[in-house]
């Protein structure tokens, strides 16, 4: 007998982590819920990280790998499998989140001995039962065909069937499996804008607030998005469509988005081309500065600017700074532009909030608020289309989605597809 366990992202968005046991134990990510103040790791035993065979991670978000070198600091000794591209994210973020643990996940130690234990997978190249599809969610994501003998599964990650500007949509091609465990965050009835609709959006607000001197701030997660949010600005600037300012990239955002050039092939065929065959580059921008003081008194001094800066949520990263000294002045404007989670900062800004707590401190908002919805999931419209596109599925879990928007998905599948579908809660073992 299989089974499933749901470790994290079990009626709720982070903390991805899932194990299947047939002949033998795979854990399918293992991430870290960062929503909070303090990091929440997912349900799993350490002490039972020796019994792990490999872990497979679809892509590098820190809820989807921030938490595997606990494993390895546990007694896991196996394979940690991902993408190139996830690889060098991943040494990029877990660095970080070491520097900046407020208590101690795990050491050095451990996640060297991650980084010493990968096994780096090709889309579209099976080895050992595991396949990887470009997932089209950020640089190198992947969904996982894990086929464990009796069962096949079909784990999507976080998946973005829309091509975006940097990335070709997901692949769908010749998928087969009897199981999906499908993320959810969009679930619910909330059908996604076209994406020109959300870039004319997006650069109206962000011309009209630099017409009048203000600086437009942007929390975005540090990979994904912010590239995203880039190559929008870089050729509406180019292009004057919007008035020239300096676009500061903060946080990591650089460091991550040479990771970008140095994985080309993994981007969309013309952002490639640009990339490798000229000068053409557009992620060296002559519009894209680096705060390097600890202050930031470049950006604050910089008059009008635009500010690209994790984290997307507003929950640490110096997006946190920049928002408490530009939300109080009118002439300013945070646009939110990816996923927030319930009771975070940004969720509350979005909704529109006058008075906002963010790090211990009162902000008052007067300030202009935004949203273009840039994001990097799939609505369920979409999920629904990748869900028919899997060849003799039987079964759907819902996972990564808060509980009403999974039900809601979960309730669509059973009725048009006619399959089993199911919403796990955290810690639950299903049979399969
Ligand atoms: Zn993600
Ligand atoms: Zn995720």
């Amino acid at each position: 007998m299989e089974s499933i366990t749901f470790y994290g992202a079990a009626s709720e968005v982070g903390r991805s982590c899932f194990v299947v046991e047939s002949h033998e134990t795979t854990m399918l990510d293992c991430g870290i819920k960062l929503d909070g103040r303090t990091p929440v790791p997912p349900t799993f035993d350490l002490k039972k990280s020796g019994e792990i065979d490999q872990v497979l991670i679809s892509h590098a978000h820190l809820d989807h790998v921030g938490y595997v070198p606990a494993l390895y600091q546990n007694g896991f000794n196996g394979k940690t499998l991902m993408t190139k591209p996830s690889r060098d994210i991943a040494q990029v973020l877990l660095a970080d989140a070491l520097r900046l643990q407020r208590e101690t996940l795990f050491t050095k130690k451990s996640v060297d001995k991650l980084f010493n234990n990968i096994k780096l997978v090709e889309y579209r190249k099976p080895s050992g039962g595991v396949e990887y599809r470009d997932a089209g969610h950020v640089l190198g994501s992947g969904m996982i065909l894990l086929d464990t003998g009796e069962h096949r599964i079909l784990y999507t990650g976080d998946v973005n069937l829309r091509p975006t500007r940097l990335l070709d949509g997901a692949d769908l091609e010749d998928l087969e499996a009897d199981i999906l465990i499908t993320e959810g965050t969009y679930g619910g009835s909330h059908v996604r804008q076209a994406s020109k609709k959300t870039i004319n959006t997006f650069i109206h607000h962000v011309g009209t607030t630099l017409r009048r001197g203000g600086k437009v701030l942007i929390p975005t997660f540090a990979i994904g998005r912010g590239q995203e949010m880039l190559l929008t600005l870089e050729s509406h600037m180019r292009g004057k469509i919007i008035p020239q300012a300096p676009i500061f990239l903060d946080g990591m955002v650089k460091k991550l988005t040479k990771i970008h050039r140095h994985n080309a092939n993994y981007l969309k065929k013309e952002v490639q081309q640009r990339i490798l065959t000229s000068d053409d580059d557009p992620f060296k921008s002559e519009y894209f500065e680096e705060p390097t003081s600890k202050t930031k008194h470049e950006v604050f001094n910089a008059g009008r600017a635009v500010i690209v800066a994790p984290s997307g949520m507003l929950v640490g990263g110096p997006s946190v700074r920049y928002f408490k000294k530009l939300a109080p002045d009118k002439k300013n404007t945070v646009i939110i532009v990816g996923y927030q989670a319930n009771d975070t900062p940004g969720r509350l800004v979005k909704e529109g909030v006058k008075n906002v707590e963010v790090d211990g401190e009162n902000v008052e908002i007067n300030c202009q608020v935004e949203v273009a919805p840039f994001s990097g999931h799939s609505d369920s419209l979409e999920l629904m289309q990748l869900a028919r596109r899997v060849k003799g599925l039987k079964q759907v879990f819902v996972v990564h989605s808060e509980r009403d928007k999974g039900l809601e998905l979960a309730k669509q599948m059973s009725t048009k597809l006619h399959v089993k579908s199911y919403v796990p809660i955290v810690g639950e073992k299903v049979q399969i």
